[in-house]
């Protein structure tokens, strides 16, 4: 029989606990949890084995392991579980130690998991556009300028061509390419761990299972359906699904809005008829979209702050990285509506002291990307790629 070798770690286990795990102690590996999740199929079941590693603190196990990005946090097992403990959380746990260690810089994700971070955080950003405030007032004369006019123009200040769209590509293409460094490592450890015995080989091309997926389980979310379906949690999960998708169909109607825009300008140098200009007239289409992501995005939030808010606390908790996502996307979208109302009111000083921040968070929203919860969107699509890949369905 081959021999295995396992390199227990307390320090991860401590690691885990304070991420959100606490209850990892008061497991006996019963097994129960195992058989009420909805999510695990039953040749690969969990979360009793990540219990097991997380209480060894077998670190090298855990952090290859598919299974924490497969679980969807719905608390089923935490009810069930005859101790006491919360294999939810514990997962949740897993999943916040992977945002802080799975891409480099390892100094941000450090500064990210914990709110001690927050302040440094935010003083990057907040001095980068206080700098090109500064510059761009000396340039034109005043800290809050109109066009001749009498118009408030964003762009005076914060010039697109020279500042916004040079920062935001650099910031955002980096943010990409982190996040796939970082898939790469998940991938690549998936294989040396539990990928030797999962692997009978890729059953179709990646490519193939990627589009499938995107289509028939991302889109549509109907995994929160069956959360929904397993044993009764005490808490009405359907503002879940309605919550995520709406936030995530609002991301998706803002980035394409700020790609057309982002296009029409720079294309529209080459071409002008395709020119687009900013403010865009109200009924203006690409503008209408942007109404309707804005409105979709603070729907989701809402739904999804008021869950979070009124869980039970006995099979969920919420960690500093579910609040600190909630938090910055709830400034983005306040900051984005408040200095548009200010704008249109003619309320300059507010206007631009609006925008600017508005301009910090968005930064750090996609800077901090793949460090934070909202790196799931990839680190779960990579796992759930696996899964299919090598034969688990
Ligand atoms: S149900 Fe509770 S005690 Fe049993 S294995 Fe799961 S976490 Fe451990
Ligand atoms: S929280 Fe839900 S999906 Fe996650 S392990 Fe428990 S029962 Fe399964």
């Amino acid at each position: 029989m081959a021999k295995v070798t396992l390199t227990p770690d307390s320090g991860f286990a401590r690691e885990l606990m304070e991420a959100g795990g606490e209850s990892l102690k008061k497991c006996y590996q019963c097994a129960t949890c195992a058989v009420a999740c909805p999510m695990a199929p039953a040749n690969h079941p969990y979360p009793r084995k990540e219990m097991v590693w997380a209480q060894w603190g077998l670190k090298d196990k855990l952090t290859a392991d598919p299974d924490i990005w497969l679980c969807h946090n719905c608390g089923n097992c935490a009810e069930l579980c005859p101790r006491g403990a919360n294999p939810a959380d514990v997962m949740a746990a897993a999943r916040n130690v992977m945002y802080k260690d799975l891409c480099k810089p390892a100094k941000i994700g450090e500064l990210m998991s914990s709110k001690k971070g927050l302040f440094k955080l935010f003083l990057i950003p907040a001095v980068l556009w206080l700098v090109i405030w500064a510059i761009r007032a000396a340039c034109v004369g005043s800290f809050f300028p109109r066009t001749p006019e009498g118009k408030i123009v964003f762009g005076q200040i914060f010039y697109g061509d020279y500042t916004i769209d040079p920062i935001f590509m650099v910031t955002f293409f980096g943010a990409l390419w982190i996040m796939y460094k970082g898939c790469s490592r998940l991938w690549n450890m998936f294989k040396s761990n539990d990928g030797k015995l999962l692997v009978v080989g890729p059953t179709k091309p990646w490519y193939v299972h990627l589009v499938s997926l995107l289509w028939d389980e991302i889109g549509s979310h109907k995994k929160f359906e069956t959360c929904t379906a397993g044993p009764k949690t005490g808490q009405p999960e359907n503002s879940r699904k309605f919550g995520h998708q709406c936030v995530v169909y609002g991301f998706v109607a803002l980035m394409i809005v700020t790609a057309v825009v982002a296009g029409g300008h720079w294309i529209g140098k080459v071409i002008p008829c395709l020119s687009i200009h900013t403010p865009m007239p109200t009924m203006y289409p690409v503008k209408i979209l942007a109404n309707i992501g804005a409105i979709l995005l603070l729907v989701g939030l809402f739904a999804l702050t008021v869950r979070r808010k009124n869980q039970n606390p006995k099979f969920f908790s919420s960690s500093y990285q579910d609040w600190y996502l909630l938090g910055l996307i709830w400034a983005i979208a306040l900051t984005g509506c408040f200095s548009q109302m200010f704008r249109l009111f003619d309320w300059v000083y507010f206007a631009y002291t609006v925008y600017y921040l508005h301009l910090v968070f968005v930064w750090m929203l996609f800077a901090y990307l793949p460090w934070s919860k909202l790196g799931h969107l990839c680190y779960r699509t990579a796992a759930l790629l696996y899964v299919r890949m090598y034969g688990r369905g």
